[in-house]
């Protein structure tokens, strides 16, 4: 199915979309922090200790360094010579694949990590589906001597037996949820549910821009850097030093989120691509799960449905509550690929730029590459895009259908 066209022009620069959050945590009409009494205060406790580690240079520093010497930052913008020259647009890619633990994940969570230690908690919580949260996690708890329980629905633990084993390896507890879909949904909720009991000594380590405020906000600062790192690069890389658009996927929308924080400011032309089968910000209704009003896959009761994506990292039902906002201002365009388009958009650059990308991030290729040819994309625009991660996670899949 083709999306619609929907340029309205770029919200002007004005110095505040993608900033702080409104008060009580709102992206427009979106956000908020929809949960038990227990967790509000929790969270509050959350946004307090951010807040203030924000503003500290200290905190600044350590996790600099952290991201510098643990996680190979910053990562390379490389341009990629024949896929851009076989499509007519000049493509600039943000390699999240070439982080400690192939992808962005690991940006977010030695913050988050680096936050729970300051504030003297011992444990961290987390969800996870295909395991990549999962394994950043417990990546990050290791290397900062905390411990670390995972949330896994049975199913994925099936599906995911390698960032099982990882996770494991690394000294964290996998939880296995065998309620509901046992998917990420459920492991979700039950990570949620542990974390009321645990609120003292714990921290809930949520894995996107999703979740009860201030987790939409904390998560994408966390991310900024890709956005920030990719500024200065492209100003160094090109002519007019902001390229014409800059996409990425979006499960919850944390990558794309930190990405477009870097240019929320210019004139590019900002595009969040998403699965066929997890369309939350192209399709979702208004709805709140987890701790978060936002935009939900939703049936005609108001349930929330299932996701179907080929790419576990987007198989979520929602967006992040940032997202709907951006897409209500029209300051981003929220688009939709098949997972036969991100298979077909892996092999090819795997086979013209020799990148084997996570599928999550072949549904952004797969769109440049769709619009490229339909000429949405004028020959010529200045495209960077984030590749999220790196495909090895996906080779079993991959197996199957090659
Ligand atoms: C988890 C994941 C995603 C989706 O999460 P966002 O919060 O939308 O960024 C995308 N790509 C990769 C490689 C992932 O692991």
């Amino acid at each position: 199915m083709r999306d619609v066209p929907l340029w309205r022009e770029p919200v002007p620069p004005d110095g505040t979309t993608m900033g702080e959050p409104e008060a009580r945590g709102r992206f427009g009409e979106y956000g908020g922090r929809y949960a038990p009494e227990s967790l509000v205060e929790a969270c509050r406790e959350v946004e307090e200790a951010f807040r203030q580690a924000w503003a500290d240079p200290g905190f600044r520093g350590a996790l600099a360094r952290l991201l510098a010497l643990h996680a190979g930052r910053p990562t390379p913008l490389t341009p990629a010579e024949r896929l851009s020259q076989a499509l007519g647009v000049r493509l600039y890619l943000k390699r999240e694949d070439l982080t400690h633990t192939g992808s962005h994940k690991i940006n977010n969570v030695l913050g988050q990590a680096l936050l729970a230690a300051r504030m003297g908690r011992r444990r961290l919580i987390a969800e996870t589906g295909a395991g990549q949260h999962g394994v950043a996690t417990a990546t990050a708890a290791a290397l900062l001597g905390l411990e670390a329980t995972v949330f896994m629905g049975e199913r994925d633990i099936e599906r995911q037996a390698l960032n099982v084993f990882r996770m494991r390896m690394l000294g964290a507890e996998v939880v296995p949820v065998t309620t509901g879909s046992r998917t990420l949904k459920d492991a979700t909720s039950q990570a949620m549910r542990h974390w009321v009991g645990a609120t003292g000594d714990s921290h809930y380590c949520i894995g996107s821009v999703v979740g009860p405020d201030p987790y939409p906000w904390m998560v994408r600062e966390f991310q900024r850097v890709i956005g920030e790192e990719a500024r200065g690069q492209c100003a160094a890389e090109l002519r007019t030093g902001v390229p014409d658009h800059v996409v990425a996927c979006v499960g919850g929308g944390s990558n794309a989120a930190g990405t477009f924080a870097g240019f929320a400011d210019t004139p590019a032309r900002l595009v969040g691509v998403e699965a066929q089968g997890g369309a939350g910000a192209a399709r979702g209704r208004l709805g709140v799960l987890h701790g978060c009003r936002s935009l939900f896959l939703q049936d005609d009761e108001g349930q929330i449905t299932q996701a179907h994506s080929i790419a576990a990292g987007l198989d979520y039902p929602g967006v992040g509550p940032e997202h709907a906002h951006l897409r209500d201002l029209g300051r981003a365009r929220y688009v939709t690929v098949t997972d036969e388009e991100a298979v077909g958009a892996a092999v090819r650059l795997a086979r013209t730029e020799g990148i084997v990308p996570a599928l999550e991030s072949a549904h952004a290729l797969a769109w440049v590459i769709r619009a490229a040819g339909d000429g949405e994309l004028p020959a010529g625009s200045t495209v960077l895009m984030t590749l999220s991660g790196r495909g090895d996670k996906d080779v079993s899949t991959l197996k199957e259908l090659l």
